[in-house]
């Protein structure tokens, strides 16, 4: 490992991502190891601010909404696992899947389909990863506010993950994708 990695990164198996096998897509530049030195900075924000709760009173840039439904949104994941992970929430602050109500999961259901969509288009995925954790002995990061993970996966993409895992992505090129992906977006889609 690197003596420029955080200590963060100590026990990680942490190589540079030149030396893995490209996987050419929009986002690539994502990756890029240098990148990785931002992981000292930032955090959970504080538990008392929802964060799905705060983001659609933001700008789509600041907030990293790629597009805004009736029920609900498609942000991207602040803390990604991979480049181009999308987070669907509804805008009302609800826990339980099963305690949505049946409008909020119609459309976080199309919505999550239409991310599929855009995100196979924009950055030629091989997969995806789709699901929810619910409760945080589930692996839920905010486990009070619903959202569907849309994770994009490529056929080259096993070994970034014990980085990824860890990686937080630089605000200005989460900034970047967040346009590739909101342009991208079927105007009123779902209407
Ligand atoms: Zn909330």
């Amino acid at each position: 490992m690197s003596d420029e990695l955080p200590d963060e990164f100590a026990g990680v198996d942490a190589r540079p991502t030149s030396s893995y096998a490209a996987a050419p897509d929009a986002f690539q530049r994502l990756w890029t190891p240098h990148r990785m030195a931002y992981i000292a900075a930032g955090g959970q924000p504080p538990s008392d601010e929802c964060p799905f709760c705060i983001a659609p009173t933001l700008s789509d840039e600041d907030a990293l909404i790629v597009h805004r439904g009736t029920h609900a949104f498609v942000l991207l994941n602040l803390f990604p696992y991979n480049s181009g992970h999308l987070l669907v929430c509804p805008y009302r602050h609800v826990a339980l899947y099963d305690d949505a109500t049946e409008a909020e999961i119609d459309e976080i259901a199309r919505l999550t389909q239409t991310a599929m969509r855009v995100v196979r288009e924009t950055a030629k995925t091989d997969g995806f990863n789709i699901g929810m954790n619910q409760g945080r002995v589930a692996g839920a990061g905010i486990a009070d506010h619903l959202h569907q993970h849309v994770v994009p996966r490529w056929a080259t993409d096993a070994n970034f993950f014990p980085i990824i895992a860890e990686t937080k992505a630089l605000p200005q090129l989460l900034g970047d994708v967040r346009r590739a992906v909101a342009d991208a977006w079927p105007v009123g889609d779902p209407a």
